[in-house]
């Protein structure tokens, strides 16, 4: 096995060894050279993805339509998973869930598990760890970009939740990819995981039931569009002129409200598929009557407004001091939009208790242990 050096907590060097490739990570074409060179057949292969998607086993031993001496072959080849839990919190609501996970690296990334009711079951996966957009009231974007998941990362915290789901006889359902950092920053890994979640012979998650959110990376949103695939797309718009944008999101000096909104037009034209407007309430910055008509009438300027679906967030507590408006300033807001024609809905993040809110997700790096004092 390859051996590579590493600094020890003492200062000192000691070899440690290089982490075989964990099974999500290993290519259709290498899996089918492997199993012919441990001369095996070819079908092996689809009952290994099938077996490795669908098992609630927490390692290869669990994979019992396998011969054991090929188990054994595969777990001296290949890791089983590329996330261990660290540690996993449960909110006061009974139901959300987060759990901190571990990467071959020492890197963590968070992942949420959100019940509804027994009726679904989705997850809220991260794409990288840390995020480089820099958003003023993200907890992920203080951490800074620290470095990019795999799509095997990507997939097995899905496979992580489906195996804590399993035990109750529940499959994830839906899965958001909303959690630490920016998909469509890490795109070749990101569509790589979701074709992975939406291949009906493994994990078999509807493209309908998959979602991204970006904060408005437009090339790679046209680049999702043309991909052709029905993948529900949520914006993160914040604020509907440059001005208070470009405050609250750096992004926004690159891509401005009205190139990004284009682009949004543009996917739901291609895709077909309705559009989410995700837009956080901070108190005293975007949440005025004067902003909620500006943001009405450019969503009326760029297509059929039957199309959008804005959900406005209450901030949650996060860098950067903002306050959440009072229920009467949200409750105009909203007013202003439906009379604008623009289905909108005001949603509460659950889980805040344990910080599982959206943009509350940031690992303590290399503290691992303070997560459990989060929220
Ligand atoms: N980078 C992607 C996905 C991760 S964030 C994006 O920007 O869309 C998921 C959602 O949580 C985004 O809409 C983000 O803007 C929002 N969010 C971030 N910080 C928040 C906070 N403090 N309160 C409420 N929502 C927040």
């Amino acid at each position: 096995m390859e051996e590579r050096c590493t600094q020890n907590g003492t200062g000192t060097l000691e070899s440690v060894p290089t982490p075989l490739p964990s099974i999500t990570d290993v290519s259709d074409e290498a899996l089918a050279r492997w199993l012919a060179g441990h001369g095996e057949p070819p079908y092996r292969a689809r009952q290994i993805r099938h077996g490795v998607a669908r098992s609630a086993a927490a390692d290869w031993g669990g994979l019992t339509d396998l011969p054991l001496a090929l188990r054994s072959t595969l777990a001296a080849s290949f890791r089983w998973s590329s996330v261990e839990l660290e540690t996993e919190v449960a909110s006061a609501d009974g139901e959300t869930r987060k759990a901190l996970l571990r990467l071959h690296d020492g890197h963590h990334v968070e992942t949420v598990l959100m019940p509804h009711h027994g009726k679904r079951d989705s997850v809220c996966i991260s794409s990288q760890v840390g995020c480089p957009m820099a958003c003023a009231f993200c907890a992920t974007g203080e951490m800074g970009w620290i470095r990019d998941l795999t799509a095997g990362e990507i997939v097995d915290q899905v496979r992580f939740w489906q195996r804590e789901l399993r035990s109750g006889d529940a499959r994830v359902s839906h899965v958001d990819y909303m959690g630490m950092g920016e998909p469509l920053r890490n795109y070749g890994p990101v569509m790589a995981s979701v074709r992975m979640l939406m291949d009906a012979e493994t994990f078999g998650i509807s493209p309908r039931r998959i979602t991204i959110s970006t904060c408005g990376i437009v090339p790679k949103m046209d680049a999702l569009a043309a991909e052709g695939l029905p993948i529900d797309l949520a914006v993160s718009l914040h604020a509907a002129d440059d001005a208070t944008r470009a405050r609250i999101m750096p992004v926004d000096r690159k891509w401005g409200v009205d190139a990004l909104l284009a682009a949004c037009a543009r996917y739901v034209e291609r895709t077909k598929r309705r559009l989410s407007v995700e837009y956080i309430l901070l108190a005293g910055v975007n949440d005025s009557a004067e902003h909620a008509e500006r943001l009405g009438r450019k969503i009326a300027a760029h297509g059929r407004t039957s199309l959008y679906h804005v959900n406005l967030i209450p901030v949650n507590r996060g860098p950067g001091a903002f306050e959440r408006p009072s229920p009467q300033r949200m409750e105009r807001f909203a007013a202003i939009l439906e009379r604008h024609g623009i289905a909108t809905t005001t949603r509460i993040s659950k889980g805040q208790d344990i910080a599982a809110g959206c943009g509350q997700l940031k690992v303590a790096e290399g503290r691992a242990a303070a997560l459990a004092s989060c929220g």
